[in-house]
């Protein structure tokens, strides 16, 4: 049994952000990640802009909100894409990503600490109090290992933890109302200015499609964004996914969502290389390792962080990091609904979304801290996970 300062379980955007914090600060950091690439969603499921970097006032030119990681993994993402300034998106700023780069950002930084551990395709399977700490199972190569540590930051997005150690630790919104999964696939080669009047030609071409029935009706969820490359463009589609049935951590309601995001995909791409110009010389779309998960279970923390606190913008004293970003809900998959922030400032989070005083040694982040369905809708964006994850390293060393 190897024996940890800090160890990390689930290496997204917050798992990452936490990792390199915990090792930098000198803790013997072990980070067990299930996929092969570091990244999340932010990779694995294709999702193309870092929200939640920048402070909320786009009144005045644009400024990085959270220091250490988050700011750097921003910083290396605007040098290798050649990106000098974030877009201006309405009233929110947003820096397109690449998923590749991030992958590869994330492996330089991680290989850069020495008292960092990186495992992947290693799935944790596991937890018990042991010795004033955790004991950590997981599988890997169909074998298994057994880690132990003072200090555990559960970063899965899913609450983990929490759902093998009580029920009261944990909560998920009601199927109809949790935040809609979507597909996200890149589309290299479309030609085109990509302006708005150029959308809109696109999105008639779609309609007239779904009316044809030439394309599914789930191709009405589709929206394109440009990558940071010229000519390349991601397609997201929100899926209903069977709304009041869905169930992100039922694995067949996952492939149920996996296999019409793969199929819309495909005909999207196929119908649009026969009917709009922009798309004929399209290859085929590059697919996601798997489908994008907004919203699952999180953590009931000392704090849960409200709706209502981000709109009023409330700071608290013990403050461990800031959320900018909107409140982007997406119950539906007719788009987001927006709801702002009262002031153009950032709200505080609090330590207490991150750590529970029941769970001594076990602490939370990303997309799965303590928060409300409403809070939970600004600050799972990577921007703020990375943030949050570094936050709980900081904490995590305390303990340790
Ligand atoms: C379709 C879609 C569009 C989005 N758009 C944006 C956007 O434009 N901008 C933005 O900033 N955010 C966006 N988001 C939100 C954002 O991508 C996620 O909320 C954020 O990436 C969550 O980060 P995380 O680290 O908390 O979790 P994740 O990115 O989900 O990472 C969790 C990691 O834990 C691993 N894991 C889980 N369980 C285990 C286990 N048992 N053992 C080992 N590893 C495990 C997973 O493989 C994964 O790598 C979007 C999300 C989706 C789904």
């Amino acid at each position: 049994m190897e024996i940890w300062d800090v160890i990390i379980a689930g290496g997204g955007s917050a798992g990452l952000a936490a990792a390199l914090a915990a090792a930098r600060a000198g803790a013997r950091t072990l980070l067990i990640e299930r996929q092969s690439k570091l990244g999340g969603m932010g990779t694995n499921a294709l999702v193309h802009t870092f929200c939640g970097l920048y402070h909320p006032d786009t009144s005045r030119p644009w400024a990085w909100l959270n220091p250490g990681v988050p700011r750097e993994i921003g910083e290396c993402m605007m040098e290798r894409t050649r990106q000098t300034a974030p877009d201006l998106m309405g009233r929110v700023y947003v820096l397109r990503q690449h998923p590749s780069l991030f992958a590869c950002i994330a492996d330089e930084l991680c290989a850069a600490e020495p008292q960092l551990t990186r495992l992947s395709g290693a799935e944790w399977c596991g937890l018990k109090p042991r010795d004033n700490g955790w004991q950590i199972d997981l599988i890997s190569c169909c074998t298994t290992q057994t880690h132990q540590t003072k200090s555990l930051i559960d970063t899965t997005g899913d609450a983990t933890g929490a759902r093998w150690l009580s029920d009261d630790l944990w909560i998920q919104a009601d199927p109809a109302k949790l935040y809609r999964p979507a597909y996200v696939c890149g589309l290299p080669r479309v030609t085109g200015n990509h302006d708005e009047n150029w959308r809109l030609t696109l999105g008639a071409t779609i309609v007239r499609g779904i009316q044809e029935h030439s394309l599914p009706e789930t191709a009405a969820g589709a929206a394109f964004r440009d990558s940071p490359f010229p000519e390349e463009m991601f397609v997201t589609i929100d899926l209903e996914a069977g709304q009041a049935q869905w169930d992100p951590l039922d694995p067949v309601k996952r492939a149920g969502i996996e296999s019409v995001g793969r199929h819309t995909a495909m005909h999207l791409w196929s119908y649009l290389r026969k009917h709009h110009p922009d798309f004929q010389h399209c290859p085929p779309p590059n697919l996601p390792a798997h489908a994008g998960i907004r919203e699952s279970a999180r953590y009931i923390g000392d704090h849960t962080l409200t709706g209502e606190e981000l709109e009023a913008c409330v700071r608290n004293t013990d403050d461990v990091a800031l959320a900018g970003w909107p409140m982007e809900k997406r119950e539906n998959a007719r788009g987001p609904k927006f709801r702002f922030f009262d002031r153009p400032e950032p709200a505080g989070i609090p330590a207490g979304c991150l750590q529970n005083a029941r769970i001594p040694g076990l602490f939370f982040a990303g997309r799965n801290l303590s928060a409300d369905h409403e809070a939970l809708a600004s600050v799972r964006v990577m921007g703020t996970c990375m943030a949050t994850g570094q936050a709980a390293a900081h904490l995590a060393l305390k303990h340790a």
